[in-house]
């Protein structure tokens, strides 16, 4: 298929509307078949439920091309199931985990045009979400929904080499205990705006958020998970129930041990060990790895040995191995990379 004409390598991270998007509907207690459909535009009751009270969930992965010229996508079963984490904790019907996958290759398969080709760095980012889409007024679920996903072909994250960032702890909370900090909703995100705006004014790229109940934890940023690398090449990531669980960070823990050997950990991290690692990164389908240089926190800085140029060495390697693997150009071990074909 020819591919559209776009200048991949210099595409951002913004929304391009691309030819199909996925739709299916729930109605009277059932999901309808689902289909693919043109128009992007929703049109629903302004009192629709996801209005009013944010009843609304999503998930993030990308296709792309591997060296060999197939179109993929990574771990598709883990964003269907976590969907389904998040449709729970939110009184919203699971949408199949099976019919997940197929709207995915459904979606991806129609907008091939889209996806960039290998070496530019692009990938189509693909956006599914779920809503409560029928009127409601007293405080309830909605008993209508729509599951929908659409594309849009996004650029290399790093434009240039992946730069180190500096980020800083937040004086606001991004999930309370027992809150919805594990599941993957836009209300996490509407409350975590202010801050992140708050952050970048100050000329931070990012947050770090500490435990809500007794700021003394790690947790994560806005929308990636942390892992650390002791001075000993050990790799550390925060465990909670209010993080996130990123499919990156879970597939990096993975290849940290079984592709590196490397020692791995998930154990609540207190903020006062964090001066002593020697790497920081952020895990996300976006990046995959972004380095963290430094954290400021209340007028004290922590400044990682890896410094503020490149990426520390263990990061470093982790980020090739799992790009690696998800480009082809690195055995698929464990079954995480589907070919769309
Ligand atoms: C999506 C998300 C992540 C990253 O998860 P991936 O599955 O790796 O993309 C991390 N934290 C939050 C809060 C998120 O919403």
């Amino acid at each position: 298929m020819d591919k559209k004409n776009i200048d991949w390598s210099n595409l951002g991270f913004g929304y391009i509307k691309t030819d199909k998007r996925y739709v299916a509907m729930f109605k009277d207690g059932a999901w309808d078949e689902g289909k693919l459909i043109d128009d992007d535009m929703i049109t629903m009751s302004e009192c629709a439920c996801v209005l009013q009270y944010a009843q609304t969930i999503f998930e993030g992965l990308k296709a792309y091309t591997t060296e060999k010229g197939d179109t993929v996508v990574f771990r598709p079963d883990l964003n269907a199931e976590r969907l389904a984490n998040s449709s729970r904790r939110m009184e919203m019907p699971v949408f199949p985990e099976d019919k997940f996958i197929d709207a995915v290759e459904q979606v991806v398969r129609a907008n091939k045009a889209y996806v960039p080709p290998y070496g530019t760095g692009a990938t189509l980012y693909l956006r599914p979400f779920m809503f409560g889409s029928n009127p409601v007024i007293g405080v309830k679920p909605a008993d209508e929904f729509q599951f929908r996903i659409f594309c849009t072909p996004v650029g290399p994250y790093f434009k240039g080499g992946a730069k180190p960032i500096t980020i800083k702890v937040s004086d606001f909370d991004r999930a309370a205990p027992h809150g919805t900090g594990y599941i993957k909703a836009g209300l996490n995100y509407a409350m975590s705006l202010h801050a992140i705006v708050t952050a970048h004014h100050e000329g931070f790229d990012e947050n770090m958020y500490l435990d809500a109940g007794s700021r003394t934890k790690v947790e994560e940023t806005g929308g990636a998970n942390f892992l650390f690398v002791t001075k000993d090449g050990k790799v550390v990531t925060p465990k909670s129930n209010s993080i996130l669980p990123s499919i990156t960070r879970r597939s990096l823990m993975i290849v940290a041990k079984e592709y590196l050997g490397l020692e791995v950990e998930e154990r609540e991290v207190y903020f006062d060990e964090v001066k002593d690692f020697a790497e920081c990164g952020l895990c996300g389908t976006a990046a995959v790895i972004s380095p963290v240089g430094k954290i400021y926190d209340h007028g004290n800085e922590i400044c990682f040995p890896s410094g503020m140029a490149e990426m520390g060495p263990i990061t470093k390697q982790l980020y090739d191995t799992l790009t690696g693997i998800q480009m082809g150009r690195i055995e698929d071990r464990f079954g995480w990379v589907r070919v769309i074909d």
